[in-house]
């Protein structure tokens, strides 16, 4: 039997242990263009912000892949013939053929859709490339995470439209470090980008389509603190504001902007997002949903027999009914475990559990947990702001209900450090408002130092319909 894998990222790596668990003599072969080795995409940030090095983003030692009997192949994917069971591969290497495919291609950057998007200076930041590139803009070389393994390196077996290509350095053409930079897109790329270019001493401009930033996460009051604290940081923060194009001879030089206004824009990261890596499958018969995921049945088999899709390129259905991409970091890990139960046999099916994430935004504290989404009507939340020794928001999202008969939902928390999975097991044991305040520091995931968030008596009451 031979598995194959499209993809080194954690869903490709979680499925290939989980397979050589099963199947100690099974050949199993791990695809990925962008990387010798499996690394967290999450943490490129803080490489790139000096704070760890690339190693240390490795989850798993480097000999994994021998001590698992891993075959490796560095080559980009350029489609699949689920007649013949074989992979296409870029340069001239062989087709690989499998008895069992998964797909775990992950996501690509959306790329920037202005005149100009394309001129050296422009990219994105969410591949191994990314970061190389964005190292020589801000640093001129790598940074104190040292050089990123054979990122650099020009692959015989990539194509042009690759996400993992290199792209020029508007810095090397310029001759100089940039002094105007700028990031599009309001979302944790966007912040984790900012983050990055103050930490190499400048001071970025930050433009928002929305009228604040984080809408799909955040409240307009929880967003003013956000966006209070970048300005203080010295980012110049442009809410409601798009970009007309880009300008610059050979390279980028300025932006100018929907209001008519032109600004000084020497460095740009576009982060407006991400869509399933999948384009390279285009002429497989594999079937896609509309933005490009692979549909996926519960048991993430796709519509080509022996073939599985996992991860951030797969579109799986959501508690909603509605059907698209998780593209989150645990839920591909999950995902990619199943997909190896599912293709040794197992009768078994992907539930995502309780949504969670955590995050620092500049220097405040991020949680989230469970059902805290702005679009639901029948919701209604709890909130209470805490200006002292510590600044705090806390929402605690509850369905409907009068006093003891509201559940709480969900929980969005700035400022502190709690513990998801307390919080996640009082939404699945469906806790009132009332005892969640009661118990809320048990849930507290603070440093001893920091003191206890003291909610007064008249901010314990639940605001009555009309508030809501
Ligand atoms: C900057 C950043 C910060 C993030 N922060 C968070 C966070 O805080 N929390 C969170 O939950 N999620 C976060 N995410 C999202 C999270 O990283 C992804 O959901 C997760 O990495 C997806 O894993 P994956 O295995 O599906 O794909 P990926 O990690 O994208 O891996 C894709 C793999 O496929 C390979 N590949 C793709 N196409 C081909 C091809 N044609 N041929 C050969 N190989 C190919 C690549 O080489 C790579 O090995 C962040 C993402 C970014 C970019």
């Amino acid at each position: 039997m031979h598995h194959v894998i499209i993809g080194n990222g954690v869903a490709g790596i979680e499925a290939a242990i989980a397979l050589r668990r099963r199947h100690e003599d099974a050949r199993i072969t791990l695809v990925s263009e962008e990387s010798e080795h499996f690394f967290s995409r999450t943490a490129l940030m803080y490489i790139l912000a000096g704070q760890l090095t690339h190693r240390d983003t490795e989850p798993y030692e480097r000999d994994l892949y021998a001590r698992m009997g891993f075959t490796r192949v560095r080559a980009r994917a350029i489609g699949v013939d689920p007649a013949a069971r074989s992979v296409r591969l870029a340069g001239d290497l062989a087709p690989l053929s499998y008895d069992r495919l998964l797909i775990a291609s992950g996501s690509r950057p959306r790329p920037a859709p202005w005149p100009g998007g394309d001129l050296p200076g422009i990219g994105t930041f969410v591949t191994h490339q990314d970061l190389a590139w964005l190292e020589r803009e801000l640093h001129g070389g790598p940074g104190r995470g040292g050089a990123a393994p054979a990122a650099d390196a020009h692959l015989s077996a990539s194509t042009d439209d690759s996400p993992y290509r290199q792209r020029p350095v508007a810095r090397t053409l310029r001759g100089s470090p940039p002094q105007n930079p700028m990031v599009i897109g309001g979302g944790l790329i966007g912040i984790e980008v900012i983050e990055t270019m103050l930490a190499a001493g400048l001071k970025p401009r930050f433009v928002i389509r929305e009228e604040f930033f984080w809408p799909m996460a955040i409240d307009a009051a929880e967003s003013a603190w956000i966006q209070e604290r970048l300005r203080e940081h010295g980012v110049d923060v442009l809410t409601a504001t798009q970009i007309e194009r880009f300008e610059g001879d050979g390279a980028v030089e300025r932006a100018v902007l929907d209001s008519g206004q032109t600004v000084p824009c020497d460095l740009c990261v576009v982060a407006i997002g991400v869509m399933p890596n999948t384009d390279w499958l285009a002429d497989s018969g594999i079937e896609r949903d509309p933005g490009g995921g692979i549909v996926v049945g519960p048991d993430l088999r796709s519509s080509a027999p022996g073939v599985y899709a996992a991860g951030d390129c797969a579109s799986v259905t959501w508690f909603n009914g509605s059907r698209r991409p998780e593209q989150l970091w645990y839920t591909s890990r999950d995902q990619g475990r199943v997909a190896a139960a599912a293709m040794s046999g197992d009768d078994v099916a992907y539930k995502r559990g309780h949504w969670y994430n955590s995050a620092k935004l500049i220097d405040i504290e991020y949680t989230t947990a469970g059902l805290v989404d702005f679009g639901y009507d029948d919701l209604w939340s709890w909130f209470h702001e805490e200006r002292g020794a510590v600044r705090s928001t806390t929402r605690i999202v509850c369905r409907p209900g009068e006093g003891d008969q509201a559940r709480v939902v969900g929980f969005n928390m700035l400022g502190r450090r709690w513990d998801h999975t307390v919080l996640i097991r009082w939404i699945a044991e469906r806790r009132s408002l009332s005892w969640v305040l009661d118990h809320l520091s048990e849930a507290r995931f603070d440093t001893e130092l920091v003191p206890p968030l003291r909610i007064p008596p008249e901010a314990r009451r639940a605001p009555d319909a009309a508030a809501r």
